[in-house]
Order: structure tokens, then sequence, then C-alpha cells
């Protein structure tokens, strides 16, 4: 059987609006990753176009009953972004930012972080536009609800499996799994993962994320010969992700000397207390006016810090070509989806400066989900210990593998990262062939 050959361009008409290049935003950022990877992947390329579109891509109104009596909508969306390996698998996100674009890409990278750290799963990706923070606990259990009644139609334990994300936690997972239970009929507690302990949730699991950005750190800065202890962090975002793994560093011995969140920018040369910081943000919900630090009012000055390792760990696109040459760290350690756009990559890399990229950095979440989603189907549920274990031997080996092929091929982590990645995507696409 002959190789038909890569289709040097695929006619414009074809390509639907919400799929160009064109389109800025993340799914831009997206495209523009798939495109450079794509000369790497020899004869698979000519299934590329399978990665640069949505299987499926759902928007769903989620109307509620405010708690004034009036009615409010929601836009909400789940995207499929593939299942080629897998089912779907990939978080939910409520900010007020949302939009069609940043979940289609979000999805896209879980595909490629899915297929990095081979766990046996597609990509996905859900979210709602709205600021969380506005609506009381009642409302935020009604909007979960029907959003989750609403994507019903194509998520399960074996096709769609819905975890948190920025905005989102284990109430909210508890809340999707009881709504999709009771429409089944039954407990059904594969349907997503991130669930507290006492519905099925695994150990480890909350950490899970800011864990491999440790793992991988660590990994990382010994090839660099940076020592950890010592080492000066800065970190974007301190949630679920940038605030374990800063806990996680500074119990390592490296100095937080540097945090920004949505409100405010902290900094301490001598080290953050980041104990008494995280009960500060558990207290007032930012760490604007935190006492053991000095604040700065110019956002931007964030990335001109002094420090050996720089942890985005908020929201996609923030280290872009304005602010990539003020970069001083080393090291950078993707916690974060997308938070560099390719342009800044670029420039990161000429600067020398090393990315671990999201896909393998922030992998540690959906390795635990996955062993979470084992774990309710056997109803046996593994240790702590057995469970960091192997998170951390996953992430090691994920990372290691990925670094030989950059230095064989001489290409950035980010894309011997998504050369593995999308072969084992694109080999099973072709091994499934298509149907009919
Ligand atoms: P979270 O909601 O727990 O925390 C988000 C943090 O980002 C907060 O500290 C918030 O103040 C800060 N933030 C929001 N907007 C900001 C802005 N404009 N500038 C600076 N800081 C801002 O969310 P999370 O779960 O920690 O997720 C953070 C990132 O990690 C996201 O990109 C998410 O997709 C990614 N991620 C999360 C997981 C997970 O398991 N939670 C897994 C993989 C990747």
């Amino acid at each position: 059987m002959s190789t038909p050959s890569v289709p040097s361009q695929v006619p414009h008409h074809v390509i639907p609006s919400y799929l160009n290049h064109d389109n800025l935003g993340p799914w831009g950022v997206y495209l523009e990753q798939i495109d450079r990877v794509t000369p790497h992947l020899g004869s698979l390329a000519r299934w590329v176009e399978t990665l640069k579109r949505p299987k499926r891509v759902l928007i769903v109104d989620v109307p509620i009953e405010r708690d004034d009596g009036s009615i409010a909508h929601f836009e909400g969306y789940r995207v499929q972004h593939n299942t080629s390996r897998g089912p779907g698998k990939g978080g939910v996100r409520f900010h007020q930012d949302v939009t069609l674009s940043e979940v289609m890409a979000l999805s896209g990278w879980m595909t490629v972080k899915n297929a990095a750290v081979n766990v046996p799963y597609g990509g996905a990706k859900g979210g709602i536009r709205v600021d969380p923070k506005t609506l009381s606990r009642g409302e935020l259990q009604r909007m979960t609800r029907r959003y989750t009644s609403e994507i019903g139609i194509i998520i399960g334990p074996n096709k769609d499996i819905p975890a948190p994300d920025v905005g989102t936690d284990s109430q909210i997972m508890a809340w999707m799994m009881d709504t999709y239970s009771m429409n089944q009929g039954s407990t059904a507690s594969g349907v997503v993962t991130g669930k507290p302990i006492s519905l099925g949730g695994s150990l480890g699991r909350n950490e899970a994320t800011g864990r491999g950005v440790f793992v991988v750190g660590c990994e990382a800065a010994s090839k660099l010969g940076l020592e950890i202890k010592g080492a000066r962090v800065i970190v974007q975002g301190f949630g679920n992700v940038g605030g374990i793994a800063a806990r996680l560093f500074a119990d390592a011995g490296a100095l937080i000397v540097g945090v920004q969140d949505h409100k405010s920018t902290v900094v301490r040369s001598s080290g953050l207390d980041v104990a008494a910081l995280q009960a500060h943000i558990t207290a007032t919900g930012s760490v604007a006016g935190f006492a053991g630090a000095d604040e700065i009012s110019d956002r931007s000055q964030f990335w001109g810090l002094d420090c050996d390792i720089l942890v985005p760990a908020a929201l996609e696109q923030q280290i872009t070509a304005e602010n990539a040459h003020r970069i001083r760290a080393k090291l950078i350690l993707e916690g974060a989806n997308g938070p560099t756009t390719p342009e800044a990559d670029d420039i990161l890399h000429d600067k020398g400066v090393l990315i671990v990229p999201d896909v393998i950095a922030n992998a540690g979440g959906v390795t635990v989900s996955y062993f979470e989603w084992v774990q309710d189907f056997s109803s046996f549920f593994w240790s702590e210990d057995e469970i960091n274990l192997r998170l951390t031997r996953l992430m090691r080996e994920a990372l290691a593998a990925v670094w030989q092929l950059s230095v064989e091929k001489k290409v950035s982590l980010r894309t011997a990262a998504f050369i593995v990645a999308c072969t084992r995507v694109l080999e099973a696409r072709e091994m499934r062939g298509l149907y009919p």
C-alpha cells in the first residue's frame, strides 16, 4: 500500500472559522505549536490535521435561579479534542475570562499531555464563563449541577472524565459526580477525578500537580548544576498548583522570593514564609496585604525579579514577547497550561533559559487522576506513599525520555515532548483507521 503524500495545505473553505490561526487567543498558540512539531512527525504528518480539529465541541446554556429570585444565564463548554488513545480527560474551569478558544486550546494540550506521560486518555476540557467568587454557595452548586446535566450527554467514566482546574475544587467534583450519578440512577464515582477522599478520591491528588512541578524541577535543576537548597524561586499564581509547588520547594531549602496572584505581587529577598502566606490567602483570598513581605504596585516588575527558577502557575499567555527579555531565571517550570507564547519561547531559547513545558511539568495532576480512576474501577485504594512513589517515577521517566529526544534531535524540551506525544496519538489514529 503506498503512503499518500501530506497535503501541503488544506483548502481554506473546509476549515471552520473558529479553527483558524487568525483566530487569536490560546487556540492560535496551540495550532502554532502543532505546526512546529509537524516536520518531525515523518509519515504520520499526513494525520496531523486530526490534532488541529477538536473531535467534538459542546456549547451549553446554564441557567440558574439566583438567591434574589432573578434568573442568570452562563455560557458553558465541554470540548473533546481527541479520543484516539482512550476516553477524553481534562479539567473544568470556572473563570470570568473563559472562551471557546481557551477551552479548545486547553483540550488540545490535554491530548498532548496525556500522551506525553503515556496515560491511556485522549484530551478534553470544559469551562463556564463566570466569576465563581460572585456566586453564593447555593448558586455555585445549582450552576455546577445544571452544567453537569447539560454535558451529561457526552461525559462518563468510559467516555470523558472531568477534573478540577482554575476556580473548581473537590466540592465541585462531588456535586458533578452526584448529579451524573442521580441522572444515571447509580453511583458512578469514576465520572470525575479530584473528588473528596470520602467519595472515592485518591490520596495525593490534591497535591499531585504541584508535586509533579517540584519533581521535574529537581531533575531539571540537577541537569543544570543548580542546587535546590538556596535556589531563589518566583511563583505566579498561588493556588492548587503554585501554592503546593512553592511549599515543596521551600521545604527542600529553596527561597520563595516573589509571588504574584490576581490581586498583587509580594517579594522578600530572604525568602517568604510560605505557611504564613498560605494562611493569609486562606483568610483573605489573596497575597495582598501580607505582612511578611514588601508589596510592589507595578505588576509587570514581577517578570524582572532576580531569581533562579520561575514557576508560572496562573493562566495561559503570561510570558510574552513583551516580558520574556526581562526574565532572569535559568529554569522555567510551566505549572500553568500554555503560559508561554511561541514568540516568548523563541526569545527564552535564544537567552539559554531552560523551559520544562506544561505538558510535562504539570502532568502530575492528570497522572494521579489516572490513579484515582483506576482505584475507583477496582474499588481498591492505595496508600499515599505508593501514589507519590508511582507519581515520582512516572514523572522522572517522562522527563528523561523527552530530555534524551531533545538532545538527539537538538530541539527544545517542548518540541521533544510534542514529538513524543503527537507520535503516540497519531500512531493510535493510524492503527485504528477511519470509521466508516
Ligand atoms: P487555582 O484556581 O487553584 O489558582 C489560580 C491562581 O492563579 C490563584 O492564586 C489566582 O490568584 C492566580 N491568578 C489568577 N489570575 C491571575 C492573573 N491574571 N495574574 C496572576 N495570578 C493570577 O488554579 P490551579 O488549579 O492552581 O491552576 C493554575 C494553572 O495550573 C492553570 O493554568 C491550570 O490549567 C493549571 N493546571 C492545574 C492543574 C490542577 O490539578 N489543578 C493541573 C494541571 C494544570
